[in-house]
């Protein structure tokens, strides 16, 4: 492919550093991921022997601060990093994800010191890895009601519940919990469980029509007793701590979103350059390139946003609101661009020889999960009128 797909220049706005990082993750994914994602998404298995090589490259805990293991990079920086991921395979951005904004983050910004020092080296080493549940099996878009319990011992505590679609549940070696330790969303609390505690299990996911280079886990809760260092004492903000990391998690899946639509234009346009079913080859004509044009300015609309959003959190002027629109526009666009590309693909459109269909049927789970399209619709809805239309 010839063309220059950094229409708007926005690698002028870089610093060196970030064009190196951005590039050396494209490198891997070109390499290690794209090669193999097929294969992987068909077998449906997660590519575990890649999690040195990622930790390697310093993409897990972006964001951490070095003395705990982790890059201590920029939020913008971070995005990149999930873009180029997610040009690969949303399935691996996800893994990224989880592991650095769902578990690094809150150990981070709610963990004990304590907690901090044993876990986040590990996890930015890709030594543990870890997950988020907040899901119940009874409906994920309101978080502020959850039926896992912790109740208060003598020793500790114990907790029960079910946790449901969770990310990098099978493979964790600890995963962060949240429950309900009274009555209301000010006494959610979360909590710090690692594999091999009595009680806590993580049954797979199997049979999933996306996200199928991913651990999907359950999280089953039985009489799981913890000590009271398991408990994130910084958590006593109630349901504002789970949100707070969700916030991050979408972040990154606002730049992941670019990334996978860039994939599915890159491929689009290699396919019409050379494929001829009449007399010229399919770039030729104009319904074709009425598609491809429209692909490449929602891309370039999306980046707008996106970067935008970056800066506001790298200057510490962000809202959460900021963060819906970019989640909720730039996956819809992704999804959408990878249909009109999938679609552009013909038949091999729907194999996995081919890249868009895979990032069409992934981007269906990344358009559900963390907030809904319609839930962020919501939020939109109440910044807008200060009517919050939920309940
Ligand atoms: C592959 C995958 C990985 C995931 N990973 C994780 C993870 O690691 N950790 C974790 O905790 N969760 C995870 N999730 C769960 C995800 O966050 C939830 O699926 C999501 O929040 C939606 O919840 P739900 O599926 O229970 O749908 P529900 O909440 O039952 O909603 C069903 C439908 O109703 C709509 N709806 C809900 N409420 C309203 C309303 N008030 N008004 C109008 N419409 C409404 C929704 O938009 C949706 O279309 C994952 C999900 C998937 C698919």
């Amino acid at each position: 492919m010839s063309v220059d797909l950094d229409f708007l220049r926005w690698d002028d706005t870089l610093t060196e550093d970030q064009r190196m990082i951005r590039d050396a993750v494209r490198e891997f994914v070109d390499t290690d991921v794209l090669p193999n994602i097929g294969r992987w998404c068909d077998e449906g298995t997660f590519p575990e022997q890649l999690i040195p090589k990622i930790a390697d490259l310093g993409l897990l805990g972006v964001t951490v601060p070095e003395e705990y293991g982790g890059a201590g990079l920029d939020y913008h920086t971070y995005g990149l990093i999930t873009q180029e991921l997610e040009r690969g395979d949303s399935g691996l951005r996800s893994f990224a994800s989880v592991q650095s904004s769902l578990c690094m983050f809150p150990i981070l910004k709610y963990g004990s010191e304590e907690q901090k020092r044993k876990f986040l080296p590990d996890m930015a080493a890709g030594k543990k890895i870890g997950c988020f549940g907040l899901t119940e099996p009874e409906g994920g878009s309101n978080p502020a009601t959850p039926r896992t319990t912790a109740k208060k011992t003598a020793n500790g505590w114990v907790l029960n519940g079910e946790k449901m679609w969770i990310t990098n549940g099978g493979i964790s070696a600890l995963a962060v919990v949240w429950a309900q330790t009274g009555n209301s969303p000010a006494d959610i609390r979360g909590f710090i469980v690692e594999r091999g505690t009595k009680g806590f299990s993580t049954p797979e996911i199997k049979k999933k029509i996306g996200l199928r280079a991913s651990i999907t886990s359950s999280i089953v809760l039985e009489d799981c007793e913890v000590g009271d260092d398991a408990l994130m004492p910084g958590t006593d903000c109630g349901l504002k701590a789970p949100l707070s990391c969700l916030s991050m998690a979408r972040f990154g899946i606002a730049y992941g979103g670019i990334g996978a639509a860039i994939g599915c234009l890159e491929e689009a346009l290699d396919f019409t350059s050379t494929r001829k079913p009449f007399t010229k080859t399919l770039d030729h004509y104009q319904l074709i390139q009425a598609k491809l044009a429209n692909v490449f300015t929602d891309i370039c609309l999306a980046q707008g946003l996106a970067y935008r959003v970056g800066a506001l959190l790298n200057d510490g002027k962000w809202i959460p609101e900021h963060i819906s629109m970019a989640k909720r526009n730039n996956v819809r666009m992704a999804l959408e661009a990878a249909r009109t590309c999938r679609e552009i693909l013909g038949a091999n459109g729907i194999t996995y020889e081919f890249h868009a269909g895979r990032h069409e049927t992934n981007l269906i789970s990344v358009d559900t999960y963390e907030g809904t399209y319609d839930i962020h619709t919501l939020i939109l809805g109440r910044h807008l009128t200060g009517k919050a239309a939920f309940d």
